[in-house]
């Protein structure tokens, strides 16, 4: 039976890879509870359509879900959030993986911050569900932050669990995004799917 010393706080991403994500966390022993904190979800259609499918997914699974909005977050955060603006209206789209950086600590500095503020003893993200993002920058950041707000961070490779979110957000009616989740994600997307046509037979 699970004790107070298995609490989890799990950042998550999304619905879709919530939705593997939790069961293995289960799994391993954990007692799982969500947060949805991704400020950078644009446009905010897009961002309330991503935290509905959270929401439908956190009832499926019977996990509690906490939201916290951008104007929620702390000072730590607010400082790397301001980090993620200056380098994307800097650098543009040419540095993605610059951007990518700091939008991964933005979110994993904050889920740190939750964990320590509501007693959780470690946290983890769902972001390492995903084969489209930099494992050692989640690994990396998760560290930094767990360091910073003293509470403990687990990596798990989760990439495996990737194909099967397609069958269970099928399963449980999830909304699937068809971009990482901001602005210059959705443009680049849009730009990949022009390419692809035009190369087509
Ligand atoms: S592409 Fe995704 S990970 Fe990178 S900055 Fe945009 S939302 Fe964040």
């Amino acid at each position: 039976m699970a004790t107070d010393d298995d609490r989890l706080l799990l950042h998550a991403c999304c619905g879709p890879c919530a939705s593997v994500a939790v069961p293995d966390w289960r799994e391993a022993g954990r007692t799982v509870t969500t947060l949805f904190f991704n400020p950078n979800i644009e446009p905010a259609a897009e961002y309330r359509r991503r935290l509905e499918s959270m929401r439908t997914l956190a009832g499926a699974v019977a996990a509690p879900l906490i939201v916290v909005e951008a104007d929620e977050a702390g000072d730590e955060t607010q400082r790397a959030f301001e980090a993620w603006r200056d380098a994307v209206s800097a650098v543009g789209p040419a540095d993605r993986e610059a951007r990518c950086r700091l939008c991964i600590v933005v979110r994993l500095f904050e889920s740190a911050r939750q964990a320590a503020q509501r007693g959780f003893p470690r946290f983890a993200t769902t972001l390492s569900v995903s084969p489209y993002q930099m494992h050692d920058a989640i690994e990396e950041a998760g560290l930094m932050a767990a360091a910073t707000f003293g509470v403990e961070y687990l990596y798990r490779d989760q990439r495996p669990l990737f194909q099967r979110h397609y069958e269970e957000s099928r399963r449980l009616g999830l909304y699937r995004q068809p971009y990482c989740g901001c602005a210059l994600s959705k443009w680049e997307a849009w730009h990949q799917k022009r390419a692809r046509r035009a190369s087509a037979p």
